[in-house]
This record gives C-alpha cells, structure tokens and sequence, in this order.
C-alpha cells in the first residue's frame, strides 16, 4: 500500500516532529492530543520549526505555509478513521500505549497501519492488543525529527512484510533513512545509547566531575555533537527512566539499572528542557 495520509498522536516534541516532516513531504497529516493546550503547543513547534529552516533557506516561505496548512489538529481520535497510518508519538508508558492502540483498532479503517514511535516498549505486546496485528509496527524516529536522519522500523513478530515494506518506502519518502531492526527491548539505538547515558548520570551522582565537565569530555574526547547529560535533557529524563526501566525489566540485568539521580530527577519533577530544568538549566 501507498501511504498518502498520516495521523500522529501525541503532539509532544516527537509528534509535532514527525507530523512536520510529513506534512512538509506533502502528506495530509491528523495530529492528535488529549487536550487543545497540547495541540496549541504542538502547533507552535512546529510553525516556529518551519520558521527556523525557511530562515536558513532549506524551504521557502510557500512551502512552508503549505506544510502548516495540511496539518489538522483534533482532540478526537475519530478524526483518524480516514488516514493511510497512524504514527502513535504520545508518552513512554506501555499502558497509556495499549489503550490508545485498542482505540485506534476500533476507529480506523481495516487496512490502515498502525506504528508506535516508541523508544523501547516491546512492538509485539502492543500489537497483540489489536484485531490487525500484522498491521503494526515500529517506526522509530529520532529527535529532532526534521534534523535526524534515521528511522528504525521494527517487525512486530506479528508484522506483514507488505507492511514493512510500505512503512519502509514511507519513511524514504519523508526524507528518512529506514533500518530494519529486530523486536527487542530499546531495539538497537536506545539499548546502546541510553547505558551510556545512564553511566554519565552515575558520574555525576558519584561525583567525579560536574555535569559541564562529563559533557565536555565526551564532546571534545569522543567527538559526541552533545554531551550525553545535554542530550538526556533533550530526550526527557521522564522518557530515559521508563527506557531503562523497560530495559532493566526485560533483561534482569543489573547493567540496566536506573542511576538513582535520574529516579530522584523525575520524582522532583526536573524533566530536562520540556519543564526547563534537567541536568541543566533553561531558563
Ligand atoms: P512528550 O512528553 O514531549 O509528549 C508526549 C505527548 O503525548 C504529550 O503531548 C501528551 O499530552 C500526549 N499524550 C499522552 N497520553 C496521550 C493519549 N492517551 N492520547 C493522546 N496523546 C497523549 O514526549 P516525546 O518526547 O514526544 O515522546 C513521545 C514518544 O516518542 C515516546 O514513546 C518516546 O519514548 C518516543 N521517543 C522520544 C524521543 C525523544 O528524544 N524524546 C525519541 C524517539 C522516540
């Protein structure tokens, strides 16, 4: 199947990303939150996104304004019905993901693919809470989506290879490299990426150098483009626990285990950028 129209839900820093690079590829988009205050701010992003790439010249005025107009912004997830696939972006927690995925089976048409953006939650249990487990899969993006280039798109043990294929040749359409990568818990990005950021938090909880420090060996030692307490910052320490967690969960391996400054981080509310203090301040 051709993919001509998307639906996202969650309109959070993923979900505005990846509602942006469809619509900018020319895709109709649906975006989908729980409330207007979300989708306000999900809308936001992405036109000061927009703004931002027409300053540099990567896309004109026009192509802009085109790309903002073919994103409709809804509250109901009946609003979906319609679309080829719907990419669920919302937050890492495999309940909240089992029940928007047993309420996008009842809403959408019978043929339309459901993907999950998810970081780490296994694609095979939340395909087995569908009607049409061959149609879902994993189509992992990475943030900032407009910048990055990688999509990882994960087989459910369920998926259809007409599936595969189609969400394949989708994310090459939207600019996107694809990678085929097995079901397993972090996939490959994050069961690499997030121990190493897990280990710079344990630095800084030991005390071996400041939170500066820890990233500027690993910018200017290891040729990193951020430094890993920077990027946790970025990602959300809400959604780099629940990774470790799925990964300390999965495996029973105490290399998994979450550095109690992150537990502690997220219990006081500090998520990174999105509440303006992380590791780091914004400010
Ligand atoms: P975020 O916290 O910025 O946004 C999550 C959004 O989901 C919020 O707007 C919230 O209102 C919405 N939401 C929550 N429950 C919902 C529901 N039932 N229905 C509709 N919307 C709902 O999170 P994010 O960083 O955009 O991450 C979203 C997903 O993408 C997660 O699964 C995460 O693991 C994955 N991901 C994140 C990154 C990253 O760097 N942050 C990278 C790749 C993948």
């Amino acid at each position: 199947m051709t993919i001509t129209t998307m639906g996202v839900v969650g309109a959070g820093q993923m979900g505005a990303g990846i509602a942006q690079v469809a619509a900018t590829a020319g895709l109709p988009v649906v975006l989908c939150d729980l409330n207007e205050a979300a989708l306000e701010r999900g809308r936001a992003s992405i036109s000061s996104s927009l703004s931002r790439m027409v300053k540099k010249e990567k896309i004109s005025q026009t192509d802009a304004d085109a790309a903002l107009a073919l994103i409709r912004v809804t509250t109901d997830t009946a609003g979906l019905a319609d679309v080829d696939i719907v990419v669920e972006a919302a937050s890492e927690d495999e309940a909240i993901k089992a029940k928007i995925f047993a309420s996008l089976d009842a809403v959408c048409k019978p043929e339309a693919i459901l993907a999950t953006n998810t970081s780490s939650i296994s694609i095979t249990r939340i395909a087995a809470v569908t009607q049409r487990p061959g149609q879902v899969i994993g189509m992992h993006f990475m943030n900032p989506v407009p910048m990055m280039q990688l999509v990882e798109v994960i087989r459910a043990l369920q998926t259809e290879d007409t599936v595969f294929r189609s969400v394949q040749a989708l994310a090459e359409t939207l600019g996107k490299v694809p990678v085929d990568v097995k079901d397993a818990p972090g996939f490959v990005a994050n069961r690499i990426l997030l121990p190493m950021l897990n280990e710079a938090m344990f630095c800084l909880h030991e005390g071996l150098a400041s939170a500066e420090e820890i990233d500027t060996v690993m910018q200017l030692g290891m040729s990193h483009p951020m430094g890993p307490l920077a990027l946790a910052d970025l990602i959300g320490l809400d959604t780099c626990l629940s990774i470790m967690n799925v990964l300390y969960d999965s495996f029973k391996d105490s290399k998994y285990r979450p550095c109690p400054l992150l537990v502690q981080m997220v219990d006081a509310g500090y998520l990174g950028r999105k509440t303006g203090r992380g590791f780091f301040s914004y400010e």
